[in-house]
C-alpha cells in the first residue's frame, strides 16, 4: 500500500450504478450512509456515476445533500477497463478520502481494480461503518465465518474504498433546499481493449434483495419437490422465494437466491423462514427485515431469537394450512 498525504484527501465520494437512466437502490442506501459519516467527519459528499439517460439519474439525485455530481453519459453499458479508468480520472481529479462503492456485481468488478490503481485498501460487503478519533473508517464487516465482526482501517493510504451490500444501509430523505453543483461530461468512444462481441440481455426482475415479502426455505424442507408449496405460498402474498445456503449447496436454488453472509442481505417488510434454524451466518443477511416470521419444529432454534412472530411446529402442516387460510379468505376454491 501506498503511503499518501492524507491532508490532500477530503469528501466522501459514492459511485452511482446506473442502469439505462435508473439508479440502483444500492447507489441511495450509500447516499445516506454518506450523510450519516459527514455528520461526523464534515466531509462533503460527492456522486459520479456512468452509464445512458444521465439526465434522469440527474433527476433521481436532485434533493439529495450532495455538493457535487460527475455524470458521465456514455454509450457503453458497464465494461471493467473503461469504467474503472473514468472513475480513477474522477478520483484522482476529487482527491475523496472515502469511496463507497454497492457490493453488487459491478461494485464488486469496479472496486478492487480502482483500489489496486491507488494501491490502497478496499474492504468488501461491510456491515458498517463509522469515523474513528483520528478521522479513519471504520469498516466493520464479519470474518472467520461470521464468528466475529473485525473493523479494518486504511491508516495510511487513501481513498479508503468500501463495498456494501443492496439493503445494508438506509436511504435518507430529500429535500428540495439541498442545492448540487452537477457536472456532466460524455465518455469518448475510443478504441477498447477487450471488444464484447454478443451481449445476451437478460429480462431484469426483481430480485430477493428488493421484494417487500420474502418466504425462505430451509433445510427443514426434505425434498425438492416441497419447494412448489414455499413457491405457492410466495405467490399468494406476492412474494419471492430464497433459501438458506443450506439449499443452495443441494443444488435446488440459486446463489442469487440465497440470503446470508456469503448470499445475498435483504431488508423486506416481512419474512417468513420454514425450516430455517438462524445461523450467525445467515442473519447477517436478514438482520434489518422488519417482520420475522419463523416456523420451526424446534422451539430452542436460534431463528426464535430475533422471530416477531414465532411458529413452533412442522412446516408441512403450517404452510398448507396458511395457503389454505389465505385462499379462503381470498375467495377462492
Ligand atoms: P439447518 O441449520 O440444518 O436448520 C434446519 C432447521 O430446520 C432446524 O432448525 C430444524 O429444527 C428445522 N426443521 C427440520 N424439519 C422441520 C420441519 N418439518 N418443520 C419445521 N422445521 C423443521 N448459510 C446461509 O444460510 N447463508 C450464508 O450466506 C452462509 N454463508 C456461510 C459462510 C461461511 C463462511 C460458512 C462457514 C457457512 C455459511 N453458511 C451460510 C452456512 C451456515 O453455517 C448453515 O449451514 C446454514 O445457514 C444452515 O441452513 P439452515 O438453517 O437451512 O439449516
Amino acid at each position: 500500500m501506498k503511503e499518501a498525504n492524507k491532508r490532500e484527501w477530503s469528501g466522501i465520494l459514492v459511485y452511482l450504478e446506473c442502469y439505462k437512466g435508473k439508479l440502483h437502490a444500492a447507489s441511495e442506501e450509500l447516499i445516506g450512509e454518506a450523510v450519516r459519516l459527514s455528520q461526523v467527519s464534515e466531509d462533503l459528499i460527492y456522486v459520479a456515476g456512468i452509464g445512458q439517460h444521465m439526465e434522469r439519474i440527474q433527476e433521481a439525485l436532485d434533493g439529495y445533500p450532495v455538493a457535487k455530481a460527475y455524470l458521465y453519459e456514455s454509450e457503453d453499458e458497464y465494461e471493467s477497463p473503461l469504467y474503472t479508468k473514468i472513475m480513477a480520472e474522477c478520483i484522482e481529479e476529487l482527491k475523496p478520502a472515502i469511496v463507497l462503492v454497492g457490493g453488487t456485481y459491478e461494485g464488486r468488478s469496479l472496486a478492487p481494480g480502482l483500489a489496486v490503481r491507488f494501491q490502497t485498501g478496499l474492504t468488501a460487503d461491510c456491515t458498517g461503518l463509522a469515523i474513528n478519533e483520528e478521522g479513519n473508517l471504520v469498516q466493520s464487516r464479519p470474518a472467520f465465518g461470521g464468528n466475529i465482526m473485525a473493523d479494518i482501517v486504511t491508516q495510511f493510504s487513501r481513498p479508503q474504498f468500501a463495498t456494501v451490500r443492496p439493503g445494508v444501509m438506509q436511504k435518507v430523505a430529500k429535500n428540495e433546499q439541498n442545492v448540487t453543483e452537477y457536472v456532466n461530461k460524455k465518455v469518448k468512444k475510443e478504441s477498447k481493449e477487450i471488444e464484447i462481441i454478443s451481449l445476451k440481455a437478460e429480462k431484469l426482475e426483481k430480485g430477493i434483495t428488493e421484494a417487500e415479502i420474502v418466504i425462505v426455505a430451509g433445510r427443514g424442507v426434505k425434498k425438492k419437490e416441497d419447494l412448489e408449496m414455499l413457491k405457492e405460498l410466495a405467490g399468494l402474498v406476492g412474494g419471492k422465494l430464497a433459501s438458506s445456503r443450506a439449499l443452495v449447496e443441494k443444488g435446488w436454488m440459486l446463489p442469487k437466491e440465497q440470503i446470508g453472509l456469503s448470499g445475498n442481505t435483504v431488508s423486506p417488510d416481512y419474512m417468513i423462514t420454514c425450516g430455517v434454524s438462524g445461523t450467525v451466518q445467515f442473519m447477517a443477511g436478514m438482520k434489518n427485515t422488519k417482520n420475522i416470521i419463523a416456523i420451526n419444529e424446534d422451539p430452542k432454534a436460534r431463528i426464535f431469537e430475533i422471530a416477531h412472530y414465532p411458529m413452533v411446529g412442522d412446516l408441512y402442516e403450517i404452510v398448507p394450512e396458511l395457503i389454505r387460510i389465505i385462499k379462503e379468505r381470498r375467495g377462492d376454491r
